[in-house]
């Protein structure tokens, strides 16, 4: 069988199969065999029937004395009954709607069951177990390590692994990437090996092995990418901005408050920085409401004096219309031109020309500050482009960086602002080539917000709340989250919730509505409006999520909050707390019963402020898997390698860097290049 076999020859993939297999990513042998499960489930053991208890999951063996089916009275129900036994004893096995058991299994046929057991009216059963009948060639889904596959709709657990299966034996025509001695030296897997055995390990230890294999491919790609990135520009030139030493004191004593030390420190690390012929990488860490923003303005007006040109993106227009005005207003006395260049808007703080084509041209050729969304350096080619700042996009990876090259000689600097705490040695794995400063300290003065987790019975109570701060002059936020799948924007939701407060909780009041589908110049009408104190309530999907910065709401209410990460909670919530009022966060939860890691993790919001001990909390409960919802919030995700693998990344960056020295264009490791380039989000320039 080849690679490039479509799915639908195989066995058993009719047209609609094949469909919903598309929806998976899946129309190739290839893509079948580097689907991979993200667990298993160990039928190692088999249980006999007389050691079966309730509640349990397990395998057993045994003879089908019995099998019909019936019709369920009361629930109108198919139900398919056997009785199932071996040498120790008996059990009852019930399937709901899948008649044609009966037909596929007969009394005498030796069957292999794995499932859940429950108890009814004291009998024991086996309610809806895989089966597989014993004496086939060999078990997949009733014995050993079962593999457990993401699925969509319309498609079985047994049907993939079917197929998978039957796709293995191409495993072989895989064509190994990775070099002999990376092999031997690392002592890992042929690749073809760790195909077979991460569907089919015989036991833990051979999947652990397929893992490490797998996830090293993945580790070393990433890697080898930072690398031949870090390579090319070491001999890359940037602008070199001279630090303009009076102009920002001047800058800085403006300021409205006293920089905190972390500020500065991160102030100047990157204007030493940008002070280079070479062009500067760096992250900027610091939690929600550090003050980032007056960090990059810092050295966005360097740029600005120096007479070249500073871009900053964000990752939605909201947030980069409120960049615009924030950083206008932090560079009012220096007379810098300041431009708004979205999918949407172009506005600047100097004349414009009056048609709309005419506008953009000259933006870009005369604005010294741009800010915008990351369409801007894809759209654009900004003529003295010397510093690239991006925030909160974890996206942003090697590959859009090797983009930034505008039409000159020059590459710009390149700044990416976050406020996910990663951990210095995380950071590496995903940003391989950044330096890092961090905000270590919150500006002085600040009230930290009191978090409340409050159940559904209590709802009133927080309506009573919002109102009394409203009556102070005070604003709120009620973020809704998603109804379900199908309305992934939770636009759903929020008008309801929207219709609901506006009708019968706050007739009396101004409630806004503001969510992902609206056009741009909608809600920026509605954060305006909002921003002015024109509207008292503020109802809002996920879009709020970061950086909105209105310092006069002091409650933000979150309906359904148990459906959040912590992460995105914590995010959210930084929204408030940012005036000089006493901020509130109100978690409305739920009354149904409560899966007590939700309430643990609920109540770590209303004991820690700080992003850093929420992603340990979060470490704890969930386990290294997804830290902290890093995936969550928009991390460029491994889809087998942990990020906690420390051991793992670093062999990882070793290889990478050996490989990348030793031949920078990988023109003798032709496998590795095509690998790189044919990779998802591989289109690494090789020149
Ligand atoms: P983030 O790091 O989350 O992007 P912002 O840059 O939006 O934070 O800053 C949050 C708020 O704190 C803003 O209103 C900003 O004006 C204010 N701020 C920034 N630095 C300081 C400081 N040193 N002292 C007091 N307030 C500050
Ligand atoms: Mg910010």
């Amino acid at each position: 069988m080849l690679l490039s076999v479509p799915l639908s020859a195989l066995n058993r993939v009719g047209n609609s199969t094949a469909q919903h297999l598309k929806k998976l990513g899946l129309e190739t042998v290839q893509d079948l065999l580097f689907y991979f499960p993200f667990r298993y489930d160990d039928f190692s053991q088999s249980t006999p029937i007389n050691k079966v208890v309730a509640g349990q999951n397990v395998s057993i063996k045994g003879t089908i004395e019995l099998i019909q089916n019936k019709r369920s009275l009361r629930q109108k129900r198919q139900l398919t009954e056997a009785l199932v036994s071996d040498d120790s004893g008996t059990i009852k096995v019930i399937w709901f709607n899948q008649a044609f058991i009966a037909q596929n299994l007969k009394p005498g046929d030796l069957v292999s069951l794995a499932g859940k057991t429950a108890e009814n009216y004291g009998q024991l059963s086996l309610v809806s177990p895989q089966y597989e009948k014993a004496g086939d060639e060999q078990l997949i889904h009733t014995q050993g390590l079962v593999p457990v596959y993401p699925l969509t709709a319309n498609l079985t657990e047994k049907q993939l692994r079917f197929l998978i299966k039957q796709a293995l034996p191409a495993a072989i025509k895989i064509e190994e990437w990775l070099p002999t001695d990376i092999l031997k030296n690392l002592n890992l897997l042929s690749i073809t090996e760790a195909i077979k055995q991460a569907h089919f390990p015989k036991n833990l230890s051979e999947a652990h092995k397929a893992k490490q294999r797998l996830g090293f491919d993945e580790l070393f790609l990433r890697q080898l990418r930072s690398q031949v990135l870090k390579y090319q520009l070491q001999n890359k030139s940037a602008p070199k901005i001279l630090f303009q030493e009076i102009l920002t004191r001047q800058f800085v004593n403006q300021l409205p408050f006293q920089l905190t030390t972390g500020q500065k420190n991160a102030a100047w690390e990157i204007l030493q920085d940008i002070n280079k012929n070479s062009p500067m990488s760096r992250l900027l860490e610091g939690d929600v409401g550090s003050g980032k923003t007056v960090v990059a303005a810092m050295a966005l007006f360097n740029v600005a004096i120096n007479k070249h040109q500073g871009a900053l993106m964000a990752p939605t227009e909201i947030l980069a219309s409120q960049h615009y005005d924030s950083i206008s207003k932090l560079l009012t006395p220096f007379n810098t031109k300041l431009a708004l260049l979205t999918g949407s808007q172009a506005e600047a703080n100097f004349a414009l020309p009056k048609k709309k084509e005419e506008q953009r041209q000259v933006i870009i050729k005369e604005a010294e500050i741009i800010i915008g969304t990351q369409a801007l350096i894809q759209n654009y080619n900004i003529p003295r482009l010397a510093l690239v700042i991006v925030d909160e996009q974890h996206r942003f990876g090697v590959r859009q960086r090797q983009k930034l090259q505008q039409s000159g000689e020059l590459w710009p600097h390149f700044l990416s602002m976050t406020a996910t705490p990663i951990p210095r040695s995380l950071a590496l794995s995903i940003y391989g080539d950044l330096d890092i400063s961090l905000i270590k300290e919150m500006p002085k003065n600040r009230l930290p917000i009191i978090t409340k987790v409050i159940a559904e019975d209590n709802r009133q109570q927080a309506y009573d709340f919002i109102l009394q701060k409203i009556n102070l002059g005070q604003q709120a936020f009620v973020i809704c989250p998603l109804v379900n799948e199908s309305d992934k924007l939770g636009v759903k939701s929020a008008t309801n919730v929207y219709k609901h407060l506006k009708a019968e909780i706050f007739p009396q009041l101004n409630i806004g509505l503001i969510h992902g589908r609206l056009k741009s110049t909608e809600k920026e009408k509605i954060m305006k409006e909002f921003a002015d104190n024109k509207i008292n309530i503020l109802v809002a999907t996920a879009v709020v999520e970061v950086g909105v910065d209105v310092p006069n709401a002091s409650v933000m209410l979150i309906e359904g909050a148990e459906r959040f990460g912590l992460a995105q909670l914590h995010q959210f919530r930084g929204r408030v707390g940012r005036g000089r009022e006493q901020s509130y966060c109100l978690l409305l939860t739920s009354n149904d019963q409560q899966n007590p890691k939700t309430a643990l993790r609920l109540q770590a919001l209303s004991k820690y402020n700080d992003g850093l001990s929420l992603a340990r909390m979060d470490l704890k409960l969930r386990g290294a898997g997804d830290l902290y919802g890093l995936v969550q919030s928009g991390f460029p995700e491994l889809k087998i390698a942990s990020l906690f693998d420390h051991e793992l990344i670093k062999k990882a960056q070793m290889a990478a860097a050996e490989i990348i020295n030793r031949d920078p264009d990988l023109s003798k490791h032709p496998l590795i290049k095509e690998r790189l380039l044919t990779s998802e989000s591989g289109e690494a320039h090789l020149e």
